[in-house]
């Protein structure tokens, strides 16, 4: 909820889910897995992976395109209505004082239980249940239809209801496994340090978020996909992988295959982890559907993410508005312990405040990370034409990507702007063709 835990995918990955899924902010797995699309792929090219399919020219599927469009505009509704709900539900615990009621019961009920006073993160995860509880199972529904019902209506999703629901329970016990001892690790903070105590919390998030990265390929992605080196029958793309590596200077420590295709029918791909864990993750569905051609055009673009070492310095950028972030919410509980609705700043009752707030800078500051992002993954697009030389498998993997992830081509300015993490696939596609001409 609302930014709460860290994004330990730490992201770029190559096309970019171009805006957050209303069913799972904080837990990008999600955003990975269930999110896009379908292939008629299938019947236009039954045998792709042959290596000579680069002489077909892909085109943009225009029937597809309309339905594209309109999935984007669902799911951009469905994102703003969360959005809103969030917003009123905190507001209410903020602004109607329940936050201080339900504190204020908390504590005679649990020394009644426990036999004596509880100890203040006792009383700390009670009312953190008792608060984002309710959320989660008021918001079911609407998790079911966005990320169920309506990957399923628009024919992208794979998933059984079974797999749907295992994902969402793993999500939630994985979420409370490593949130619960971060907000108790942050309110130690508070109590710990009480002026300047979001130096503290400012530089920990940093540190955690760090550490969530390097971990999440080998401990956190395989709870929920199966992971699986470049085997024999992919020699040849490890082999184009090195090769690009070395011709870059650089190196990764693998190229892993995952199993996507048990969840959607889009395709992805994406640099992950941290010094050691560092790694490139290919979607099987788009190991079986791309050409080998585009596969590498897509690899050099992740590569390029390594090369101009993006996850750092996303991560550097993250921690300046973690700095600032934290510094609001220091100033605003001293204000709300003024204005009397709280008893100290540790107390839990703030919990609404802060959460509210959070969401309101992370909402906030989208346009400026999705601007630095898209900024980034352009330079990646510049550096994979540079390096492969080869702009028509580009463009045709972008394309492929429009066709099978159902992905919009040419979204509307503002959309862009405001969501786009990626540059839209369109000005993707005439770079790769600008590029052609101008080295012909
Ligand atoms: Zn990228």
């Amino acid at each position: 909820m609302l930014g709460f835990l860290p994004d330990w995918k730490a992201k770029p990955n190559a096309i970019g889910d171009p805006f957050p899924d209303p069913s799972s902010a904080g837990c990008s797995i999600r955003r990975l897995s269930g999110a896009l699309s379908f292939s008629t792929l299938n019947l236009l090219f039954p045998s792709v992976y042959n290596g000579t399919m680069g002489e077909t020219p892909v085109v943009l599927d225009t029937e597809r395109q309309e339905r594209a469009d309109q999935y984007a505009r669902i799911r951009r509704r469905l994102w703003a209505i969360n959005l809103l709900l969030n917003g009123l539900y905190l507001g209410l615990w903020a602004g109607l004082g329940w936050a201080v009621e339900v504190r204020q019961a908390i504590t005679p009920y649990a020394a009644d239980v426990l036999g004596s006073t509880p100890p203040w993160w006792v009383e700390l995860i009670l009312f953190a249940a008792i608060l984002f509880g309710p959320w989660t199972v008021l918001t079911l529904p609407l998790d079911y239809y966005s990320g169920y019902i309506l990957p399923h209506r628009f024919g992208l999703s794979t998933q059984s209801l079974r797999g749907w629901l295992s994902d969402m329970i793993k999500g939630a016990v994985l979420g409370m496994i490593i949130g619960t001892p971060l907000l108790i690790a942050f309110y130690s903070t508070i109590r710990f340090d009480p002026k300047s105590w979001w130096i503290w919390a400012a530089g920990g998030y940093t540190l955690v978020t760090a550490v969530l990265a390097t971990i999440a390929p080998i401990l956190l992605m395989p709870i929920f996909f199966k992971f699986k080196p470049l085997g024999e029958e992919h020699s040849e793309l490890a082999e184009r992988l090195t090769l690009l590596a070395r011709s870059a200077g650089t190196h990764v420590r693998g190229v892993f295959t995952f199993d996507m295709s048990r969840r959607t029918r889009a395709a992805n791909a994406a640099l992950v982890g941290l010094g050691r864990t560092r790694r490139i993750i290919l979607g099987d569905t788009l190991l079986s559907e791309f050409t080998l051609d585009e596969i590498e055009t897509v690899m050099a673009h992740e590569l390029a993410h390594h090369a101009h070492k993006d996850i750092l310095l996303s991560l550097a950028i993250q921690t300046s508005f973690n700095f600032l972030a934290f510094y609001l919410s220091a100033v605003m509980l001293n204000w709300t312990v003024h204005q009397a609705s709280l008893t100290r700043a540790d107390d839990p009752a703030g919990l609404p405040f802060i959460a509210l707030l959070l969401g309101l800078l992370s909402l906030l500051a989208m346009p400026i990370t999705n601007a630095f992002s898209r900024w980034r993954e352009s330079m990646a697009d510049d550096y994979a034409l540079e390096v492969t030389h080869k702009p028509m498998p580009f463009a045709s993997a972008m394309t492929r990507i429009a066709n099978q992830n159902l992905a919009e081509v040419d979204p509307e300015r503002w959309v862009v702007l405001l969501l786009y993490s990626h540059p839209p696939l369109k000005s993707r596609i005439e770079k790769a063709q600008r590029f052609s001409s101008s080295t012909v």
